[in-house]
């Protein structure tokens, strides 16, 4: 795969090394890109379908870091908060900003509020709306992109 370049910076992203995987990670804005691959190693394949696919439903956003096309940016609930995903359907890569990363709290180091909360970045995206007006999935259908998140944070 040639360099990706940060939808944001459009700096060449650097590799980061996390306990179990490796991610491309921007030195600028420290956006993380992650494919759809990885998240497949985190879930049963019907469930990340189906969330690759919710993933699909939203608006056009940033550039990809491979093709350059316009990604998706989407709502999803992880654990506590809701946080936007950028996907390239083409590519099949999901590209996270540091806001909603560092909004992300696994559910071991918390106990899961019964609504989740916007992060940053969601409410800006998602101007108008609140948690309640988007549809509250259940943990198990977000399970995979939780895991995959415990796995590319930095470690405490
Ligand atoms: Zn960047
Ligand atoms: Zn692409």
């Amino acid at each position: 795969m040639p360099a990706l370049r940060c939808p944001r910076c459009r700096a060449t992203l650097g590799t980061a090394v996390r306990p179990t995987t490796k991610i491309d990670r921007c030195s600028i804005c420290h956006g993380v890109a992650v494919t759809l691959a990885m998240l497949r190693r985190h879930g049963p394949e019907g469930r990340v379908d189906a969330l690759w696919k919710k993933m699909g439903e939203g608006r056009p956003a940033g550039q990809c870091p491979s093709c350059d096309r316009a990604m998706v940016a989407a709502p999803v609930a992880a654990w506590t908060c809701w946080l936007i995903t950028e996907t390239c359907r083409a590519c099949e890569i999901i590209w996270f900003d540091e806001k909603d990363l560092t909004t992300f709290t696994p559910i071991g180091r918390t106990l899961a509020a019964p609504v989740p909360k916007l992060s940053p970045r969601a409410a800006e995206v998602l101007a108008g709306l609140t948690p309640k007006e988007l549809a509250a999935p259940t943990l198990e259908e977000t399970r995979a992109l939780c895991d995959l998140l415990e796995a590319i944070l930095p470690p405490v």
